[in-house]
C-alpha cells in the first residue's frame, strides 16, 4: 500500500505547503484510492501526481475546519471530468459534510455525472469495504474530530502444492476453492483448507488522524499500528499552547506513539509559521535524542509504501 501527502500546513497554506490532504493507495488489496482530507488546492496537487481522481471512490473528511474541507467542491466537479462519470463515490465525515457539499454544488448550479453516498458519523463508525474493516472514534478538538483505523484484509496462506497432490489434486481452478473457503470438497471427502497452506498474514493496520489535543480515544486508533498519521501543530516550544488550541504538541505525539506501540509515525499539519528549512532543522535536533522514537515529518507529495 502507498500514502502520499498532498498537503502538510496547518490552517492556511504556506508558499512551500498546502492544506491537507493524503491519498491511501489499496493496492495490491484493491484497485481504489481512498482520500483523507481534501484542503483547498488538493485537486491542483493530485494533478502533479499519477493519481486519477475516477479511481478515488472513498473521501473521508476527519472534521470540518476548512483547512480540511474546502477543496471538497472543485475536486468533486473535476472528478465528473477526470473519469469519475458513472461510478459511485463514498463521502464519509462528521454531520454536516452533507449538507456542505449539496449546498454549494446547488447553489453554483454543479450537476455531478455520479452518485454520491453519505455516510455521517455521530459518535463512533465502524464500516467494511473490500475486506477492509475501518474504525472511526472522536477526539478532542473543540468540534466534532474523528482519528481513522483502517485494517488492511489478511492475505490468505501459500497453497501447499505437494500436500494437495498427495491426495490427488492437481494444480487447476480447484485451488482458488482451497486459498478462499474454510473447507472444500475432492472426490466425495470433505478437507479442512488450513491443512493445505500455509498461515494467514495479518494486512497493515494504518491510523489517521484527525486535528485534536490528547484524549482516550487516541491509543484505541493508533493500537500497535503499522502507520500513524498525525497533527503535530507545535513541534517546539511551550506544550499548553498547543494543547490551549485543542491541538497536539510533538511530545504529546511521541507520547502516544510509546504508549500504543506505533511502529512508525508520519508527522503532518506543523503550523504555517515553520518554514521547510526550520522543519527540517528541528527534525535533525529530535532525532539526536537516543529517546525520539522513529518519525518523519512529511512535506507536500512525500510517498509512503509499506
Ligand atoms: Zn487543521
Ligand atoms: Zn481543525
Amino acid at each position: 500500500m502507498e500514502i502520499t501527502f498532498f498537503g502538510t500546513s496547518a490552517g492556511l497554506p504556506t508558499k512551500e505547503r498546502n492544506t491537507q490532504a493524503i491519498a491511501l493507495n489499496l493496492e495490491p488489496y484493491s484497485n481504489s484510492i481512498w482520500l483523507f482530507d481534501v484542503g483547498e488546492g488538493t485537486q491542483h496537487q493530485i494533478l502533479h501526481h499519477s493519481i486519477k481522481l475516477g479511481k478515488v471512490d472513498h473521501i473521508f473528511i476527519t472534521h470540518m475546519h476548512g483547512d480540511h474541507i474546502f477543496g471538497l467542491p472543485g475536486l468533486l466537479t473535476s472528478r465528473s471530468f477526470q473519469g469519475g462519470e458513472g461510478k459511485p463515490l463514498t463521502v464519509i465525515g462528521p454531520k454536516g459534510i452533507k449538507a456542505f457539499i449539496e449546498t454549494t454544488l446547488q447553489l453554483s448550479e454543479s450537476k455531478l455525472n455520479y452518485p454520491i453516498t453519505y455516510i455521517e458519523i455521530e459518535d463512533h463508525l465502524s464500516y467494511q469495504n473490500n475486506g477492509f474493516n475501518v474504525e472511526a472514534h472522536m477526539l478532542n478538538h473543540g468540534i466534532p474530530s474523528f482519528g481513522y483505523r483502517i485494517e488492511a484484509p489478511y492475505t490468505s496462506g501459500k497453497i501447499d502444492v505437494a500436500a494437495l497432490k498427495k491426495i490427488g489434486l492437481e494444480p487447476g481452478p480447484k485451488y482458488q476453492e482451497v486459498k478462499n473457503n474454510e473447507t472444500f470438497e475432492y472426490n466425495g471427502e470433505i478437507y479442512t483448507s488450513k491443512d493445505f497452506k500455509g498461515d494467514a498474514t495479518k494486512g497493515p493496520v494504518i491510523a489517521i488522524f484527525g486535528d485534536t489535543m490528547p484524549c482516550n480515544n487516541e491509543a484505541i486508533i493508533a493500537d500497535k499500528a503499522t502507520v500513524m498519521v498525525h497533527e503535530s501543530t507545535y513541534i517546539e516550544g511551550d506544550k499548553s499552547l498547543a494543547n490551549n488550541y485543542h491541538h497536539s504538541h510533538i511530545e504529546d505525539v511521541f507520547d502516544l506513539i510509546e504508549t500504543a506501540q506505533v511502529e512508525y509515525s508520519l508527522i503532518t499539519h506543523l503550523s504555517n509559521r515553520y518554514t521547510l528549512d526550520e522543519i527540517e532543522e528541528i527534525s535533525l535536533s529530535l532525532k539526536s535524542k537516543p529517546s525520539t522514537p522513529p518519525f518523519t515529518f512529511v512535506k507536500d507529495f512525500d510517498s509512503w509504501t509499506f
